[in-house]
């Protein structure tokens, strides 16, 4: 990768660990899910950067996939945990990292601590050419030293220029795969530990949505909420609420899109047996010797 290039993905990375370290430290009783993800968007323009996906804030045995709706009430409650995962870029170039915080109480340590570490013992060993199912294999080992289970159907991914998944998946488990890490990747890293059976199943639809097809036969609000999403974010998801300037009230004309096909609609990722969710996640930049942690 040219100097300049890696330059771009650095800086995208400090903003956004910046970012989550923002977001992670208001949470607390009593804050709104929608305070945080303001103040955490607002903060990486601010940077200089631009937001790569929606703050994604998930509680407890909500793994992924959850922002929070425009002018949404909900508030932190003593003993949750949550997941703040956020996103910024520059050009395109993303940083991708997430940590997990509890509030107010210190009943799932442990369970935080698990994906903490199998995220630390995959950083240890990945390079150029390991082997994907050997990272997956040191996650896995790690979480059930501790009691625990990774999530196997949740997996890291390479990121490219405007691609948050991108090529080769990094599996949270020993998935038997022959799959080798590219030198020179970028990637992120997530493992995701449960007290559950190890599994996420999809709930209720999202306000997290992605551009897919920019056309077909729509109503007029329909074609005025594709074309602002066309104009100002056609690569990247975006959420309900960024539209709400252009826009107001674009839920049902989002919801038409979908249908339309024009708009995927991401899925609430929920724990399938009920379980507690813990995650971790850095970007990375591969090299021949090891990696660079481009979130830290
Ligand atoms: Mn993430
Ligand atoms: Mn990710």
């Amino acid at each position: 990768m040219k100097d300049d290039d890696l330059q771009k993905w650095k800086d995208a990375g400090s903003i956004a660990s910046k970012a989550r370290e923002l977001g992670s430290g208001m949470v607390t009783e009593g804050v709104t899910y929608l305070e945080v993800a303001e103040t955490v968007e607002a903060f990486i323009v601010e940077q200089g950067a631009e937001v790569a996906f929606p703050a994604n804030i998930a509680v407890n045995d909500v793994a992924a996939h959850y922002t929070p709706r425009p002018g949404e009430k909900t508030r932190f409650r003593y003993g949750d945990i949550v997941k703040i995962d956020v996103g910024a870029h520059i050009d395109g170039c993303i940083g991708d990292t997430a940590k997990t915080v509890e509030v107010g109480t210190t009943t799932y340590s442990q369970l935080i601590l698990a994906s903490k570490r199998a995220l630390e013992s995959a950083i240890e060993v990945i390079r150029g050419g390991i082997s994907l199912s050997t990272i997956g294999s040191i996650v896995e080992r790690t979480m059930n030293s501790m009691g625990f289970r990774p999530i196997v159907n949740l997996t890291g991914h390479a990121i490219e220029r405007y691609e948050l998944h991108a090529g080769i998946s990094v599996p949270n488990y020993d998935d038997r795969g022959r799959e080798f890490m590219p030198e020179g990747t970028i990637v992120a890293v997530e493992p995701f530990a449960t007290t559950g059976i190890g599994e996420v199943k999809s709930w209720k639809r999202s306000n997290i949505y992605r551009m897919v097809r920019p056309k077909g036969k729509l109503k007029p609000d329909q074609q005025q909420a594709l074309d602002l999403v066309q104009t100002d974010m056609p690569h990247l998801p975006f959420s309900e609420r960024w539209l709400e300037k252009g826009l107001p009230r674009s839920e049902k004309a989002l919801k038409g899109l979908v249908r339309a096909g024009s708009l995927y609609s991401y899925p609430i990722l929920k724990e399938a047996g009920g379980g507690m969710v813990s995650q971790w996640e850095h970007t990375l930049y591969v090299t021949d010797k090891g990696c660079k942690i481009l979130t830290y």
